[in-house]
């Protein structure tokens, strides 16, 4: 069995974003279900691992050469996805969450140099690279309503 899903889940009831209770089913896939907040749009797993199950899982050792070279691929794919669904040269700011080793971060930022980039990433190994190696601004932790909302971030 995944080891992600033998560990407990719980249910979230209000979006993530702007806390609202108004949500409809998305998608039902059978392990985590994901839905839709019908104030902000915002879509979302409706079962999430708890802060400490989290923890435990991308904390400590968590990173390694083969997710960097994953990453390598996937920044490339996700930086040609961002530009076609959206005109980047109109945005001001972009939270990357689960931004890995920041390595998207990076290329928005050398070749949209006006935007403001950050990253959420709860693996102590991909966040310090991001900060150090990438020099991002990169924070070790989970996202959540409290975070979405420092004024360090975005
Ligand atoms: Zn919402």
């Amino acid at each position: 069995m995944n080891k992600t899903l033998s560990r407990n889940l719980i249910a979230r009831s209000k979006c993530s974003l702007c806390q609202s209770s108004n949500l409809e089913d998305y998608i039902q896939f059978p392990e985590i279900p994901v839905v839709k907040c019908n104030d902000c749009k915002f879509k979302f797993s409706s079962k999430i691992l708890s802060e400490h199950d989290l923890k435990a899982y991308y904390e400590d050792n968590f990173g390694s050469n083969r997710h960097l070279q994953g990453q390598i691929v996937n920044s490339k794919v996700n930086l040609i996805a961002l530009e076609t669904l959206l005109d980047i040269t109109k945005i001001d700011s972009l939270l990357d969450v689960g931004t890995g080793y920041g390595l998207l971060l990076e290329k928005l930022v050398k070749r949209y140099s006006k935007i403001k980039v950050s990253g959420v990433e709860l693996s102590r190994e991909e966040s310090t690279y991001a900060c150090e190696v990438l020099h991002q601004n990169v924070i070790n932790t989970t996202f959540s309503y409290r975070t979405f909302i420092r004024k360090d971030l975005i």
